[in-house]
């Protein structure tokens, strides 16, 4: 397969040529999404089976005299010349997309590998080769961003994003190192007895530029570049410090919740490096549980059963967060030890609205019943909201209704005073 040297060759003898018969020249930038979540969970064999399985699939997408080029690790470039006038790419970007529905079988596995894609057009966007290729890495930059498993056209002010993200790349790298993140606590409260039960602990970056970045914008790139695992390292050691801390304080123990990510939680040394937090800090095992997301205990479920078994064992809890977004197989949900469904806020935010949003929390909270986990509802924002989840027998709530996540000092303050949730009214202060 051509490479960057060869790609860069062709590539500006389809602009010379473009140039006289007035045509269009097409790049689309690939990139395939976590991929590194494939080779450190399964290995570089596997990873590398995966690139060759995709390169032979994107021959299929492309006419005779279009390249394909390979020119990074999990980069890929595809040059489309001589399109005329109005002739388009969306196509080929779309049967791009598709191959991600089809899985690759690969050794005892089903991989399902999607990648975004950038594009960049000749003379459009750029009239030379490095223009090109680089505003195509831009828009290819803002597919990621957008979601992943997408394309976009290359606009202008992508590079001021791309450029932004690059930036934080760069500072996540010492993040942890100057001392910038530190968490917050959103209480969890149980419906039945109207008092906190537990904590949520949301990871904060505050950029000594940028100011303070969202979880939303930051945890995406850490989780594209690899730099997850230290990060989330860091968020559990520092929960399951401050939750002990609040015990010596004579505070009446409540269960922190962590949010993991896929990566983390495939990386080999995952589980040692948690009993090591545990023993280290002194903290019960009961006090703490790992916020799991559908997509990541549903992929290899096999081994998951194992995994989760494993991390039971320790004496945590663990939950399944955003429930109701992805896709579980409930015969699977059936056989792995998750103690509390977390049902996601877009279905609790159009509840008392929308017909469906209720039929589906009512349906989550019975299923949960049935398999002996509990329900919990998050972002409840309303008493409207409140009302309903009580009626259908959810569990515990966790919102602004309550409370909004709080420095550590301040969510201690509120359990001190055993703030409750009184008679489906919000807590006053
Ligand atoms: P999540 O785990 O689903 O966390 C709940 C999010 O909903 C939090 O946003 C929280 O502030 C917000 N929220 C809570 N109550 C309400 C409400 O009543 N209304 C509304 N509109 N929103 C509410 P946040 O802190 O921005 O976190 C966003 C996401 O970032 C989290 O979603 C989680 O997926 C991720 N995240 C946060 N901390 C960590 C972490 O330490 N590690 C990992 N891997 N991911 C994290
Ligand atoms: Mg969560
Ligand atoms: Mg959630």
């Amino acid at each position: 397969m051509p490479n960057r040297f060869l790609l860069q060759d062709r590539l500006s003898q389809c602009i010379a040529r473009a140039h006289r018969n007035r045509d269009r020249v097409a790049i689309l930038y690939l990139d395939f999404d976590r991929f590194k979540n494939i080779n450190d969970s399964l290995g570089h064999s596997v990873g590398d089976e995966v690139l060759q399985a995709v390169a032979e699939r994107l021959q299929t997408c492309i006419r005779e005299g279009d390249t394909v080029a390979r020119i990074g690790g999990d980069e890929f470039v595809l040059l489309l010349p001589d399109l005329k006038e109005g002739e388009c790419v969306v196509q080929v970007a779309k049967k791009i997309l598709d191959l991600g529905n089809k899985p690759y079988a690969i050794g005892n596995y089903q991989l399902r590998v999607t990648v975004s894609v950038g594009i960049s057009v000749y003379p459009d966007d750029g009239t030379d080769v490095d223009s090109l290729l680089k505003n195509a890495d831009a828009a290819m930059y803002h597919a990621k961003a957008a979601g992943r498993d997408s394309y976009y056209y290359y606009t202008q002010d992508m590079n001021a994003r791309a450029l932004d993200i690059l930036q934080m790349e760069n500072s996540l790298q010492s993040a942890l190192d100057n001392q910038e993140f530190h968490l917050c606590y959103q209480p969890q409260v149980d419906l039945a007895s109207g008092r906190i039960v537990g904590a949520e602990a949301l990871l904060r970056w505050n950029h000594p530029e940028k100011g303070e970045i969202p979880p939303g914008r930051f945890i995406p790139v850490a989780e594209d570049r690899g730099l997850i695992s230290p990060i989330g390292a860091w968020v559990i050691e520092t929960a399951c410090r401050q939750n002990r801390q609040w015990q010596q304080e004579g505070l009446r123990p409540v269960q922190v919740a962590v949010n993991i990510s896929a990566q983390q939680l495939h990386h080999a040394e995952f589980s040692s490096h948690l009993q090591a937090v545990l023993e280290e800090t002194g903290l019960s095992p009961s006090l703490l549980e790992l916020e799991l997301t559908e997509s990541a205990v549903m992929q290899d479920a096999e081994q998951m059963i194992d995994l989760l078994n494993a991390l039971k064992k320790l004496g945590l809890s663990l939950a399944i967060d955003d429930f109701g977004t992805g896709y579980s197989s409930l015969s699977y949900l059936k056989r792995f030890p998750i103690d509390r469904l977390k049902i996601d806020q877009s279905f609790i935010k159009d509840l008392t609205l929308r017909h469906e949003e209720e039929a589906i929390t009512q349906a989550i909270i019975g299923m949960g019943r049935t398999l002996k986990m509990k329900a919990i509802a998050e972002g409840v924002e309303t008493d409207e909201q409140l009302r309903f989840l009580k009626q259908a027998g959810c569990d515990e709530i966790q919102g602004f209704l309550f409370s909004k996540q709080l420095p550590a000092e301040e969510f201690a303050q509120l359990l001190a005073a055993d703030r409750r949730l009184d008679g489906g009214l919000p807590a006053s202060g």
